[in-house]
């Protein structure tokens, strides 16, 4: 049914067996409290899933961005949901391409072994939104130190890690200036922070996300926790988001080959009339047409992956596969749900958690709107609008 893209199938395998141990009845508890993946998350971990895009020299793995692409389709296919952890994977680019060597060495071999957790992301505020140059959160130099004050909100996993990427203002926008500029990224160690400067509010979401909101009160983060030059922050988290669209892509495309394969299997079994639904054209069809836009979208993220590791920057193609696997998984998910018919909203079923949970993709990581705004500037050559 889902013919193989890459040459990774001795990994999706193995991604397929650990995340059998972790079965609907698993998500459902932790759905139910909104209780992290603890277990989930220590699994992948000790295998190793979640270093492999950090060098070999620094702990990881060392593999490129299709593996990752495929472990995380491989969990959300069976199931399960790496939204929990999937940030550990790849928010150490920013240290890895960006930081000083004394960075690296300092963090990214605890990243890779897990005893350092880095998947907490500080970029949205509640008052700028998708307007990123407009974020208030400053960060001013007093000494060895910046002092950070502001707030942000949906960091993510931020209960569940060690540090934070924090993009805040370290410089006015100067006039006539861009509002980009002046923006820059520090390591908050929120081991020290919490309660010293540093304040978590979790936030109870339509799916089990571990979402936060984060307030800084005059909290002090030494100036050597810098990455990069100052200023230049914004430049620094736009060279991690197509890696990270295009990761969320195969998470999207994960989830489509689940609801899909669900309702084909609920469509041949199900009788109503004497036979089973799936005699009909009517449940056949949208399912059908649910799997050729999965395809689809599938061979985009695979395009935007060629892309990446060929060490281009592959920004409208990143932005096309997130936005149709996103697209497609949502689809399926509603004619996952409509095959089932009342059973599509029994908790048991999981196919309605598993829809909250794929919703998100809509708007974050980033929003379909804002994608097509790119598309249309960048690539089309239609006027900017904003
Ligand atoms: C569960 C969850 C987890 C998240 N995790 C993180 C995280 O870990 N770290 C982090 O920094 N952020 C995170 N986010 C934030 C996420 O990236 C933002 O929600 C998303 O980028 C949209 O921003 P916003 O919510 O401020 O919407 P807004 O910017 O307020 O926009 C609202 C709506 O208006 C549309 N819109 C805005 N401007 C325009 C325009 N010019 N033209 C057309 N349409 C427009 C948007 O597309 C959107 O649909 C998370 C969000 C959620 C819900």
């Amino acid at each position: 049914m889902f013919p193989s893209l890459d040459e990774y199938g001795d990994i999706r395998d193995a991604v397929a067996k650990l995340c059998g141990d972790f079965p609907g009845e698993y998500w459902r508890a932790l759905d139910r409290k909104m209780a992290y993946p603890t277990e989930f998350v220590r699994a992948l971990t000790e295998a190793g899933w979640l270093s492999v895009l950090i060098p070999e020299e620094y702990g990881g793995v060392g593999l490129p961005l299709g593996a990752a692409a495929a472990i995380l389709e491989e969990m959300q296919r069976a199931g399960c949901n790496g939204g929990a952890c999937h940030a550990q994977m790849y928010t150490m680019g920013t240290i890895l391409r960006h930081g000083s060597e004394a960075q690296k060495r300092q963090y990214l071999p605890g990243i890779a072994s897990g005893e350092l957790r880095l998947q907490a992301f500080g970029v949205t505020e509640p008052t700028s939104g998708t307007d990123t140059g407009a974020l208030k959160t400053t960060a001013v130099r007093d000494g060895d130190h910046f002092v950070v004050n502001g707030q942000k909100i949906w960091t993510s996993r931020a209960e569940h890690s060690d540090l934070m990427l924090l993009l805040a203002r370290t410089s006015p926008v100067a006039e006539g200036g861009k509002k980009t500029a002046g923006l820059s990224v520090l390591i908050v160690d929120m081991r020290e922070a919490k309660g010293n400067g540093l304040t978590i509010r979790p936030i109870r979401t339509m799916m089990n996300h571990a979402t936060t909101e984060v307030f800084f009160d005059n909290l002090r983060v030494p100036a050597e926790n810098l990455i990069g030059e100052e200023g230049k922050g914004f430049r620094y988290i736009l060279t991690g988001l197509n890696a990270e669209r295009i990761l969320i892509a195969a998470e999207c495309v994960g989830d489509a080959k689940w609801f899909l394969q669900k309702a084909v299997g609920y469509a041949n079994e199900r009788e109503v009339f004497g036979r089973a639904i799936g005699k009909n054209q009517g449940i056949q069809f949208p399912i059908a047409q649910a799997y050729a836009n999965m395809r689809a979208a599938e061979l985009m993220v695979h395009q935007a992956i060629k892309l990446y590791e060929a060490g281009e920057n592959p920004g409208a193609e990143a932005n096309m596969a997130k936005m149709l696997a996103a697209d497609a998984s949502v689809e399926a998910g509603n004619v996952c749900i409509q095959t089932h018919g009342g059973f599509g909203f029994a908790e048991e079923y999981d196919v309605e958690r598993k829809f909250r949970e794929t919703r998100l993709y809509q708007v974050a990581p980033i929003s379909t709107n804002l994608i097509l705004s790119y598309l249309s500037e960048h690539v089309l050559g239609l006027p900017r609008s904003f």
